[in-house]
C-alpha cells in the first residue's frame, strides 16, 4: 500500500479526517514532495533524484538553502542573511558528499568575548585566564586553577552544572550567564547541559572556536552549493510556496517534511518553543577591517549577543566591510529549538504522531527539534534517504 497525498492534512489526528477528502482527481503525480529547501530537504531531494525519482522541493521563503542562505550584498560582499554559518565537521562521509557540489576554502573560526571592556579568547583558554587575572600560568597551572575554582556537580543536568563544574562561578558569570540569558531568555540552570557543553574549556592556548578535523567554507558560498545539488532534471523547485498551498495540487508517494513538527500537526498538543533572532546587517564603507576576528561576543553588554564580520569567513578582499549583529527575540522565525526537558517531553508527543504517519519522513533541525549543526543535518538527511530506499 502506498499512501499518496491524500493521507496528508494539517491538524492533529482527529482533525485530519475532516480536511482529508477535498481532493480532486487531476492532481499532478510526483514520487517525492520535499518541504523545505535547507540542508535536510536539499540533500534528500538530490538523493531521490539521483535514484530516478521525480521530486518537487518547495520552500515558503523566496530562495533555496534554508538558514544557510548567502548572497552578495549591495556592495559585493558575500553575506549570510540568517547569521554566520561556519562549516566544520569530523565526518568524512559528510565532506565526501558535499564535495560533489562545491570546492572549499580553509577557514578556522576565532571568537573574542568582551568582558568589562577587554577582549578575551572564547572558548576560555590559557590566554583568557592569564589576561583576565593577570597571571602567567602554563598549561598545568591553568588545569590546577580550574581545579581550585570549579564547583563539582553530580549529576550534570543543566548548562549551569556544565559551566560551574568546569570553570567555577566567576568565569561562569563573566562569560556565560549574561550571554545565555540574552540568547535564550532563560537562566543557564533552565537549559539542558548540551547547550553550554557546545563550548569547550581549554588549558592550552588554542583559540579556535572549533577543533574539528575539517574546517572549510564552500568556495563560492552555500547558495551556489545548494543550486548545484538541486540542479537535476528530476528536481523541480518552487520557492515562495508554503506546504499548505501545494497539498491539493500534487499527489505524492513520499513526503519529506523539514519544517517545524508542531506546525505539521496543527499545534494540536500546543506550540513547541523556539528562540528567534533579528539580524541587523550593516556595511561600513571605507572600513577595511571592523574587528580583529570573525566574531566578537558581548556576553554582558548590548541587546545583541555577537557581531560577525563576513570577510573573515569568506576571505573576500574589499575596501569596505559587512557585519551582522544578532538580536535574540521570543517571536519570529523559529531558529533555535530550546533544549530543556519540558520541551523535549512535548516534542516526544509530536514524534509519536510523526512515527504513525505513513510515508512521511521528518528530518532536520525543526522537524526533529534538535540543536543540530549543518553537518549533523546532512548526516541525518543521508540516513533518512537510506530509509526511503535511495
Ligand atoms: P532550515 O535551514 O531551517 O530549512 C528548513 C526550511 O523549511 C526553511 O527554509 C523554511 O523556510 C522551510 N519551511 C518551513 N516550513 C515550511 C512550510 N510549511 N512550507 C514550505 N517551506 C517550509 N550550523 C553550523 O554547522 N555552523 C554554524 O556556524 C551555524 N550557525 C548558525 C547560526 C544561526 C544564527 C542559526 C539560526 C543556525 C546556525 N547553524 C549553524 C545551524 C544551521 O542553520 C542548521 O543546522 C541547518 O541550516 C538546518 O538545516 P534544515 O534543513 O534542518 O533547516
Ligand atoms: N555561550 C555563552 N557565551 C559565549 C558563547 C556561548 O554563554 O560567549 C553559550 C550560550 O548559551 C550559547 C551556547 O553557549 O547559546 C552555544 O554557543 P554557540 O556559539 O555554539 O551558539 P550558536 O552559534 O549555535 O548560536
Amino acid at each position: 500500500f502506498i499512501a499518496v497525498g491524500k493521507s496528508w492534512a494539517i491538524g492533529c489526528p482527529t482533525a485530519r479526517s475532516a480536511s482529508h477528502d477535498a481532493q480532486g482527481e487531476d492532481r499532478m503525480k510526483i514520487d517525492v514532495l520535499v518541504v523545505g529547501a535547507g540542508f535536510a530537504g536539499s540533500v534528500i531531494a538530490e538523493r531521490c533524484a539521483a535514484a530516478g525519482k521525480s521530486v518537487l522541493i518547495i520552500d515558503k521563503r523566496d530562495h533555496i538553502a534554508g538558514n544557510a542562505f548567502d548572497e552578495s550584498d549591495a556592495h559585493g560582499l558575500l553575506i549570510h542573511r540568517y547569521g554566520p554559518h561556519i562549516f566544520h565537521t569530523n565526518s568524512e562521509m559528510v565532506v565526501d558528499y558535499l564535495t560533489r557540489f562545491t570546492d572549499w576554502i580553509p577557514y578556522e573560526h576565532r571568537v573574542l568575548a568582551v568582558v568589562e571592556g577587554q577582549t578575551y579568547p572564547i572558548p576560555i583558554n590559557q590566554t583568557t585566564i592569564n589576561k583576565l587575572y593577570g597571571l602567567s600560568l602554563d598549561e598545568q597551572g591553568v588545569a590546577e586553577y580550574f581545579n581550585r575554582v570549579r564547583e563539582p556537580r553530580e549529576p550534570i543536568r543543566t548548562s549551569e552544572d556544565v559551566v560551574l563544574s568546569s570553570v567555577g562561578r566567576d568565569l561562569c558569570d563573566k562569560f556565560f550567564r549574561g550571554y545565555t540569558r540574552k540568547q535564550w531568555g532563560l537562566d543557564l540552570s533552565e537549559l539542558a547541559a548540551l547547550v553550554a557543553a557546545r563550548i569547550p574549556v581549554r588549558t592550552n592556548t588554542d583559540d579556535r572556536y572549533f577543533t574539528d578535523s575539517f574546517q572549510k567554507m564552500p568556495k563560492e558560498g552555500y547558495t551556489k552549493m545548494f543550486a548545484r545539488m538541486l540542479d537535476h532534471p528530476n528536481i523541480r523547485i518552487e520557492v515562495g510556496t508554503d506546504f499548505a498551498s501545494v497539498r491539493d495540487r500534487y499527489e505524492w508517494k513520499t513526503l519529506v517534511y523539514t519544517g517545524p513538527i508542531d506546525e505539521y500537526f496543527g499545534f494540536c498538543y500546543g506550540k513547541l518553543p523556539y528562540r528567534s533572532l533579528r539580524f541587523e546587517h550593516e556595511h561600513l564603507a571605507g572600513t577595511s577591517k571592523f574587528q580583529p576576528v570573525g566574531t566578537v561576543n558581548y556576553p554582558n553588554d548590548h541587546a545583541y549577543t555577537r557581531i560577525t564580520e563576513f570577510k573573515y569567513l569568506t576571505a573576500q578582499q574589499h575596501s569596505g566591510t559587512s557585519i551582522v549583529r544578532e538580536y535574540p527575540e521570543a517571536e519570529g522565525d523559529p531558529y533555535y529549538p530550546i533544549p530543556r526537558p519540558v520541551n523535549q517531553d512535548l516534542f516526544q508527543r509530536y514524534k509519536a504522531l510523526a512515527e504513525a504517519e505513513p510515508n512521511v519522513f521528518f528530518v532536520g533541525r525543526l522537524a526533529q527539534y534538535r540543536y543540530y549543526n549543518m553537518d549533523q543535518v546532512v548526516a541525518a538527511a543521508l540516513t533518512t534517504a537510506k530509509s526511503i530506499g535511495v
